[in-house]
């Protein structure tokens, strides 16, 4: 019997390309890379695909990129898909987290390694690895620049007004980056120095803040709040926004209500690169980089290394709710017209001419 298994175990490995570490290449150019992106609205994953395109073909690395459409049983079946064709990592950012237990089960079973991409697949052993920037440092850089903008860590007393949102309710990152933010919030709201006149989200309920993570969710919420709770010349002194998407839907909001968004803290996430001239001029106050070039890098010498059978050196562990997966958090960094030009133009990343500084 035992022979018996040693064989058939050996023939699976032959017959569908197991990484098994006797019989799988080990040369990248044998190797197809899967990578799927939630969609194609927001130029974060666009350029995440196109980055981490170009890191692992210039390994050897053939790639195959798929995009979702925001749609949670596409993005399974095209893992499936990924899965079936025998590509040995498939690397993931999900829509929903929560709904990729099977694909990624299917992917394990014909020997791919996933790799989770900025967001965590939640509720599953079958992920290998998490690469991500760190999430509560993105929420609490928002807050410090909105405490410090408003003069706060300076003896300020307020109190200002603010109104917080909170990103997609399907997104495991969106509760972390909001946590982040409300710890370094809440005292103030605590003292009374900030006041929210919606009362929405205040004690860190994300629940009441969850909305898409779209410009136009973004919009239209704020256009609610600032009818309901900014009439008769009520002054709004700082909105969080979790990212630039909702960033541009708070400021369009502002304008259509006549109120000037260079007045208002406004925070937001990802440097996307209609949102940069929108810091430039001010209307924007701050956004949070997370360069997809670093995120990209790390992904790739994950899979190159686990191609080479060396060690994948990683820095935490994050719990999905069934296990703890290894994972690599890189630092955000905060950015304000101050250092656009440091972080941004003079990384590459978008030309001084974009940027809105010349
Ligand atoms: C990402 C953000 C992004 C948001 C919307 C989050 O999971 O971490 O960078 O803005 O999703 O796509």
């Amino acid at each position: 019997a035992v022979i018996a298994l040693g064989t058939i175990a050996l023939a699976g490995c032959t017959s569908n390309g197991r990484s098994g570490s006797s019989s799988a290449s080990n040369n990248p150019k044998d190797i197809t890379v899967g990578i799927s992106m939630p969609d194609k609205a927001l130029q974060r994953w666009t350029s995440a695909a196109a980055d981490l395109s170009k890191d692992l073909k210039s390994k050897g690395y053939k790639v195959d990129v798929q995009y979702a459409a925001s749609s949670t049983s596409t993005q399974s079946q095209q893992v499936q898909n990924m899965a079936n064709k025998g590509e040995k990592y498939i690397v993931i950012a999900a829509q929903d987290g929560t709904t990729l237990g099977p694909a990624v089960a299917a992917a394990k079973k014909n020997g791919a390694k996933v790799i989770a991409y900025d967001r965590l697949i939640m509720n599953t052993p079958d992920v290998d690895y998490y690469a991500t920037y760190n999430l509560q440092g993105v929420g609490k850089l928002q807050g410090e620049s909105i405490i410090k903008k408003l003069g706060l860590d300076k003896g300020a007393k307020g109190p200002f007004n603010i109104e917080l949102l909170g990103g997609s309710p399907t997104d495991n990152n969106a509760p972390q980056f909001f946590k982040g933010a409300m710890s370094v919030l809440d005292p103030y709201f605590k003292s009374g120095a900030l006041v929210s006149l919606s009362s929405k989200g205040v004690g860190d309920n994300f629940q009441q803040v969850a909305i898409e993570w779209t410009q136009q969710a973004a919009q239209t919420e704020m256009q609610t709040r600032l009818n309901s709770f900014y009439n008769g010349g009520k002054k709004l002194d700082a909105v969080l926004a979790p990212n630039d998407a909702q960033a541009f839907g708070v400021i369009s909001a502002l304008k259509a209500a006549g109120v000037d968004p260079t007045k208002v803290v406004i925070t937001g996430q990802d440097c996307e690169t209609q949102n940069v001239p929108l810091i430039v001029k001010g209307e924007q106050y701050m956004s949070v980089y997370k360069s997809d070039v670093k995120l990209s890098d790390t992904v790739t010498s994950i899979v190159y290394n686990s191609t080479k059978n060396k060690t994948v050196k990683t820095d935490s562990k994050s719990n999905n709710g069934k296990t703890d997966v290894p994972t690599i958090q890189l630092t955000p960094e905060a950015v304000t017209k101050d250092n656009v030009k440091a972080t941004l133009v003079d990384s590459g990343y978008i030309t001084a001419a974009k940027a809105g500084l010349n």
